[in-house]
């Protein structure tokens, strides 16, 4: 069975950070639709033509483009040993549909992690990371406060979705990031998946 995490929480929470530092110790693929949106951005794709107009305010890109992008990430990926899904799903829509995705392959999501992290502090962090990061979506407070909004609205739900499944961890997002690298180890290698091989 593999491993496939779903790495969870507000823009600014740190999901990117945390996500390289799982995927170095447990060989993971990442999977960040953020990051393979401003990839086809950069490159001027048809897929990013059409993503830059939500991500400029801040909006979600439609569930049909963004999951018909992560399935043709997956399907080109055969032999990975499993997902850390970062940013994704973003609504219950594409949560269903990654369950369905994975069914057909005979695997299914370990484990969902949220990291908890207030406001205040996710606005602090995304301007300061707008400081060097280049990202327009990181340096515009109203841009910034509209995906806070976005992500209470349409993506907390999924939260949801994934404790009717027993499925929810939630891990303090605030403190030293070995810190919080240490809580998230510690959930995963005691989820179910890893408990019966
Ligand atoms: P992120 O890097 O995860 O903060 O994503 C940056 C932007 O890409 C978001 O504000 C959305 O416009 C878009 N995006 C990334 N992932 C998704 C997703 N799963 N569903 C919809 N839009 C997404």
């Amino acid at each position: 069975m593999m491993l496939n995490i779903v790495l969870f929480g507000p823009p600014g929470a740190g999901k990117g950070t945390q996500s390289e530092k799982i995927i170095d110790k447990y060989k993971l693929s990442h999977l960040s639709t953020g990051d393979l949106f401003r990839k086809h951005l950069s490159e001027g794709t048809e897929l990013g033509k059409l993503a830059q107009k939500y991500m400029d305010e801040g909006n979600l890109v439609p569930d049909e483009v963004v999951i018909r992008m992560v399935e043709f990430k997956i399907m080109n990926e055969p032999e990975s040993p499993g997902f850390i899904f970062d940013g994704f799903p973003r609504t219950v829509m594409q949560a269903k549909a990654l369950d369905i995705l994975l069914e057909n392959m005979g695997q299914a999501i370990s484990g969902m992690i949220i990291l908890d992290v207030d406001e205040e502090e996710l606005k602090k962090r995304i301007l300061l990371r707008g400081q060097s990061s280049g990202r327009t979506d990181d340096q515009d407070v109203e841009k910034i406060n509209n995906r806070i909004r976005v992500y209470r609205e349409e993506t907390l739900p999924v939260a949801e979705y994934y404790q009717a499944q027993n499925k929810f961890y939630k891990i303090k997002g605030v403190g030293s990031l070995d810190e919080i690298f240490k809580d998230i180890c510690r959930v995963i290698d005691n989820l179910p998946v890893n408990m019966v091989e």
